[in-house]
């Protein structure tokens, strides 16, 4: 069984396959075993099973290899989890949000934002003053609005993140 505790690699691995993948990973074996065993084991459907197994394949976090049956001829696929990747696989995953809110933090810095009274939207300053300050849904004023606290929760946001994986 491969244990998966840590709360952002549990995060992680629903993001890449789902809750129902996470208990595939989870119930499998640290030897090669099949598809058809996992789905029996885990009464979870045969081609979710097969999904979520090629899909960690594409992430280098599972491998298979193909036997082939000698009496009846039928293929059989054997995989493998490759747990010695999941460490990496998350690194790279954690990058990529982290630039991703660095991208976030940028445009909320460069920009001034005006938001409907009536919660509507939001708009930059140029979309605003286009508008004549008047929201383009529902007509009601736009009014300045403060976006430190969204400054701070994507700051803390890329903080955590660099503090899990550091
Ligand atoms: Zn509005």
């Amino acid at each position: 069984m491969v244990a998966v505790e840590e709360p952002i690699r549990r995060a992680y691995l629903v993001k890449l396959v789902g809750e129902e993948g996470l208990r595939i990973v989870e119930s499998m074996p640290s030897d090669e075993v099949t598809d058809e065993h996992m789905a029996e084991v885990t009464g979870i459907s045969l081609n979710t099973v097969r999904r979520t197994l090629y899909l960690l394949y594409e992430h280098r976090l599972a491998i298979y290899r193909r036997k082939r049956d000698p009496d009846s001829g039928w293929l059989t696929y054997l995989w493998m989890l490759c747990p010695e990747n999941f460490d990496k696989a998350l690194e790279a995953e954690v990058r990529r949000l982290i630039r991703k809110l660095d991208a976030r933090l940028i445009y909320e810095k460069d920009n001034v934002f005006y938001a409907c009274t009536c919660g509507c939207a939001r708009f930059v300053f140029e979309e605003a003053s286009e508008a004549n300050f008047l929201c383009p849904y529902c007509q009601e004023p736009l009014e300045y609005m403060e976006n430190r606290k969204i400054v701070e929760t994507i700051e803390r946001q890329m903080r955590d993140l660099s503090a899990a994986f550091s």
